[in-house]
């Protein structure tokens, strides 16, 4: 595999089979399609985990495991961002850390169709992560594996003890939500719904083969959920919400994939991430 990446946003491009000489990347900037020499580097990280690797001898990842390898002949894959060699099926970059993350390269465009009210979504990035987000109901679709990279990146940025700032939420009230199987603005198949990490009362549309779709505020929502660690306070609340998007499912399976959609009441999740938005946003954007 051979990757490139963009100097503005960092997004990174799968350019195996590329041949243009230089593509728009989903930021706006041109990406330049070039081949890297590559530089050996020290190694830093676990390139199956990204643990830290601390013995510049060590054999095996402490963490995980795994083997680190240290013979070129092996190591094909260029990091894009310092050129040091990797494993061709490496998760991060053993010298700098970067996570392998690549898209792929849309030659006509970045726009999709937004899985709520079908108008284009432009891309953008937040953090350096690309997604796309509908400048009509906020929803964002995060490509790939872009949604656990942006609550990685919101949880960071709330450890690092970041000021928090006046959140910019732009969405309709969370607590009224359209409950609809949705469909992949990439392939067009009907999206699983789940609830996010079984107990959070936050449902989510993933597509396995292209990613995740969040509703406006559900960001915000999960990133609350992740960082109170089972807050006991928040537990019965959340049951709750597990209870009614149950039964949201239960009702919109009976009305077997009709166009409309069904409103209904869910509890939101303001008792916590109504901040998280401030630092997300507003540290990120
Ligand atoms: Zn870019
Ligand atoms: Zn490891
Ligand atoms: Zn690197
Ligand atoms: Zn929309
Ligand atoms: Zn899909």
């Amino acid at each position: 595999m051979r990757l490139v990446a963009c100097q503005s946003c960092h997004t990174q491009y799968d350019v195996t089979d590329v041949a243009d000489e230089r593509f728009a990347c989903r930021c706006g900037e041109e990406v330049v399609n070039e081949s890297y020499d590559p530089v050996d580097t020290q190694i830093h990280r676990c390139g199956s985990c990204g643990a830290n690797v601390a013995d510049p001898e060590a054999e095996a990842c402490a963490y995980c495991g795994s083997s680190i390898v240290r013979d070129d002949a092996k190591l094909s894959l260029i990091c894009p961002e310092c050129h040091g060699r990797n494993e061709e099926a490496s998760r991060f970059c053993t010298g700098c850390g970067v996570a392998f993350s690549p898209e792929t390269v849309k030659i006509e465009g970045y726009e999709l169709p937004c899985p709520v009210c079908g108008c284009l979504m432009p891309p953008r990035a937040i953090g350096g992560i690309g997604i796309n987000e509908c400048g009509s109901c906020n929803g964002i679709w995060a490509p790939a594996d872009r949604f656990e990279q942006l609550i990685n990146r919101a949880i960071e940025a709330r450890k690092q003890g970041e000021r928090l700032e006046t959140p910019r939420v732009k969405g309709g009230n969370p607590a009224v939500q359209k409950v609809a199987y949705r469909k992949c603005p990439e392939c067009e198949a009907f999206m699983q719904r789940r609830n996010f990490r079984r107990s959070s009362g936050v449902i989510i549309d993933t597509c396995k083969n292209h990613g995740t779709w969040l509703d406006a505020d559900e960001l915000e929502q999960i990133t609350g959920f992740v960082l109170s660690g089972g807050n006991p306070q928040a537990s019965q609340m959340m049951e709750e919400a597990d209870r009614q998007a149950a039964d949201a499912v239960k009702r919109i399976r009976l009305a077997e994939f009709q166009q409309h959609s069904y409103t209904s009441r869910s509890s939101g999740g303001d008792l916590f991430g109504r901040t998280i938005v401030g630092v997300l946003k507003g540290l990120l954007d």
